[in-house]
């Protein structure tokens, strides 16, 4: 097969990897985005099964960044949004064998059974003042203990932080996880006085959200994915596993294996790695060794989604809010949450029945993928029966692993990113994007996927020289072939 010469070729169709593409596509810039998978998306993944919608992996979005407003403007002829139902509020946790509601106001904070008086009195206190950080970087725990008590941290904040990033609180870093509240960690004294300050300065922003809270699209999050591989035509290759990746002068020469023994050589002037942190530090080996030395100790968590379907007259509870987490101090409990999938998103269930979203894993329990199916299945059986009385066999079951899907960002992650991004920066031509760099949210990895698109349609680009078979270090870069030919 020719070689594809492209200006700039991204590797993974995540959406960090479609974000960028799709920005420079539409800037006009000659792009190819490489995947693997015989679909983009992910961990972004949407199956339709027996009229249900499994997300498989993310279950919603919280609209917080004007990058993904802005993807959800430019697409809307093709994706409808969906706004998290009402019930989407109640949100449970579970503690000492039963779930208890969350409180949502000062009279639900003082009834709940959930806190102790003493935790429930230290918590007012942290919120009218409380003490700042005396060091230069902490952990959530830290700030959670010291703004709030430490009930308030074991109970309500480790179950959060399982919900969001499935990992330890001791561990992970308030200022690379939160780094607004970090901000205002370190500045403020009073959580309320700042909480209404900053109300106030929202007042008269002209910016008006066109989407708040939660949402999720009609066809499920896994619509975004299609919508912009679509407009990216024949210029997205599914089915391609990029296998080695070389540096000549002129610029990258890349190697696909495409399935069936078919292998495609793909070369650019610019390469922007979009794969998960452990893929691009197996790629970028022989491109630089110091970024790679320091992908390899970013840990990410493992997790394991299970989706489950029961008639609604063998459940007894009524499931009715978005669901429970666990926190920390439930060691033995053997799940990290559960999402009551059709009631926050009704769009997602069937009539008849209820569908549930399980998911187990994170740091809590590492070892989850080695697990078999009958094992993670077995595991479920208790809480499912014991808090949710649910009598009857499912109707429908989808188990899907994700081994080391969620960079932890511990302590001293910033840093690590500038270190990485100094050494990829020694190697002209080649970029990063992924949920390693600037958070793990879909939000998140649409705005640095926006950030790097940004950076590279403003920069002037070098041209790219095709690599005949086994050429060497002296060909002449400047006879370039930037927008030669595509597929
Ligand atoms: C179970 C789960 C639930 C989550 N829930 C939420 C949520 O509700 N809300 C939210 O905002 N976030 C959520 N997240 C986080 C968020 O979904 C992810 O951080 C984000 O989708 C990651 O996108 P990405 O493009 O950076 O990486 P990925 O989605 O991992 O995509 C990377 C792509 O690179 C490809 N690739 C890898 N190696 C190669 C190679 N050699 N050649 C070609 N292609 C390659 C892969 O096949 C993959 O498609 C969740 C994550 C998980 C795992």
């Amino acid at each position: 097969m020719d070689a594809i010469t492209k200006n700039t070729i991204v590797v993974g169709g995540g959406i960090s990897g479609l974000t960028v593409a799709w920005k420079l596509k539409r800037a006009g810039i000659d792009v190819a985005l490489l995947e693997s998978n015989s679909q983009v998306g992910g961990c972004m993944r949407t199956e339709h099964r027996d009229g249900f919608l499994l997300e498989k992996g993310p279950f919603n979005v919280i609209v917080r960044d004007p990058a993904f407003e802005e993807l959800l403007e430019d697409f809307s002829d093709k994706l409808s949004v969906v706004q998290a139902s009402s019930e989407a509020r109640s949100r449970f946790i579970y503690r000492q064998g039963r779930l208890m509601a969350v409180p949502s106001n000062p009279i639900a904070l003082a009834r709940t059974p959930m806190l102790s008086l003493r935790a429930k009195c230290r918590l007012l206190m942290g919120l009218l003042a409380s003490r700042r950080p005396t060091s230069e970087e902490w952990s959530i725990q830290d700030f959670a203990v010291r703004r709030l008590g430490g009930e308030v941290s074991e109970t309500l904040v480790s179950a959060f932080i399982a919900g969001i990033i499935a990992g330890d609180i001791s561990k992970l870093s308030l200022n690379a996880c939160f780094p607004s509240i970090a901000d205002f960690d370190r500045h403020a004294r009073s959580p309320i006085g700042y909480g209404i300050s900053k109300a106030l300065g929202r007042k008269g922003q002209k910016h008006k959200r066109r989407w708040r809270g939660l949402v999720s699209i009609d066809g499920g999050l896994g619509a975004i994915a299609e919508a912009i591989g679509a407009s990216l035509g024949n210029d997205l290759h599914t089915h391609c596993h990029v296998g080695s990746i070389d540096r000549k002068p002129g610029g990258f020469t890349l190697s696909g294996d495409m399935g069936n023994g078919r292998a495609q050589t793909f070369h650019c002037s610019r390469l922007v790695m979009a794969s998960p942190v452990a893929a691009a530090g197996r790629l970028l080996e022989p491109l630089t060794h110091k970024a790679v030395e320091e992908m390899r100790s970013i840990e990410s968590a493992s997790l394991t989604v299970v989706n489950m379907a029961f008639r609604a007259e063998d459940v007894e509870h009524p499931m009715r809010g978005f669901g429970f987490l666990v926190p920390s101090n439930e060691p033995d409990f053997p799940l990290m949450g559960m999402l009551w999938a059709d009631s926050a998103f009704p769009h997602h269930g069937r009539e008849g029945h209820r569908l549930v979203r399980l998911f187990m894993g994170g740091s809590r329990t590492p070892d989850i993928n080695s697990m078999s199916d009958d094992n993670l299945l077995e595991i479920a059986r208790s809480p499912l029966r014991d808090l949710l009385g649910i009598k009857g066999e499912p109707t429908l079951t989808d188990i899907c692993p994700y081994p080391g899907a969620i960079p932890q960002y511990h302590f001293g992650h910033r840093e690590k990113v500038e270190r990485i991004k100094a050494a990829v920066a020694a190697v002209p031509g080649l970029h990063l994007a992924g949920n390693y760099l600037g958070g793990v949210s879909i939000n998140d990895c649409v705005r640095v996927g926006k950030e790097v698109a940004e950076s590279l349609i403003n920069e002037e680009c070098p041209a790219v020289t095709p690599q005949p078979q086994g050429a060497g270090e002296h060909i002449d870069s400047s006879r370039g072939f930037a927008h030669a030919n595509s597929k």
